[in-house]
């Protein structure tokens, strides 16, 4: 069985139901684009771990040097000791001026290896931290991979319901006359997407105004395409 014929303006709210739906679904999808993508959060915490790194590197780079200064004091110690110590010098003026030079030597690789105890206490710091911050972007990537996963479900599902709204709209805009249709047009432009206003308790909806009475009765009709006189926007009475 066909469908009662509706009235004009009945057609136009229907098509006017249907556009605003198409605007709502696609101020959504822009949204969601704009949240498709790495998000500063992400990028800050890639930069953070970044710098730990390289932080890290630097100190591996100023614990390689120390621990070769303090292999060089030994290796230099070494023949300076074992003259000292092996009986071929007996001369107690050489023998003293050895012990000056080794102490020489031990003092200065005391102060080395000092300074390489203070820097792996940093090191093991600096490695703490490079860790801390994986953790913290392994985490961050998994909340970013099901927030990512989560807007392109919505994404896909919004598009497929733009489809079928389209779809809608062709076939109720099919049962308006092209001069309505125009005028219908224009308004939406003009009027921020709402060429229809519903009237309630003798008001236009769209712009708040108190009707005429003999516009209202020619709008109750529904007969004839009836304009507020303030907005101008087609009357719809239901
Ligand atoms: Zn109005």
């Amino acid at each position: 069985m066909a469908p009662l014929a509706m009235t004009i303006t009945a057609e136009l709210h229907a098509l006017q139901e249907i556009d605003s739906a198409i605007d709502a679904t696609r101020v959504s999808l822009v949204a969601i684009e704009e949240q498709l993508g790495e998000t500063e959060e992400l990028i800050a915490g890639r930069q953070a771990l970044a710098e730990r790194q390289e932080a890290l590197k630097g100190l591996h780079a100023q614990q390689r040097d120390l621990e070769w200064q303090v292999d060089d004091l030994r290796s230099r110690l070494s023949p300076v000791e074992d003259k000292l110590y092996g009986g071929s010098v007996r001369n107690p003026k050489e023998l003293s001026s050895l012990q000056e030079e080794a102490e020489i030597f031990k003092a200065q690789l005391r102060r080395r290896e000092d300074e390489l105890l203070n820097l792996m206490v940093q090191v093991e710091d600096g490695e703490a931290a490079v860790r801390e911050a994986e953790a913290s972007l392994v985490e961050l990537e998994r909340g970013w991979q099901q927030q990512q996963q989560a807007l392109l479900g919505q994404q896909g599902r919004l598009e497929g319901e733009l489809v079928k709204l389209e779809e809608k709209r062709g076939q109720q805009s099919g049962r308006i006359d092209a001069r309505v249709l125009s005028l219908y047009d224009t308004l939406r432009e003009r009027r921020q997407g709402r060429a229809v206003a519903k009237v309630e308790r003798g008001m236009c909806q769209g712009c708040r105004i108190s009707l005429p009475m003999s516009i209202l009765q020619k709008a109750r009709s529904g007969l004839d395409v009836v304009q507020c006189v303030s907005c101008e926007r087609i009357l719809y009475l239901s």
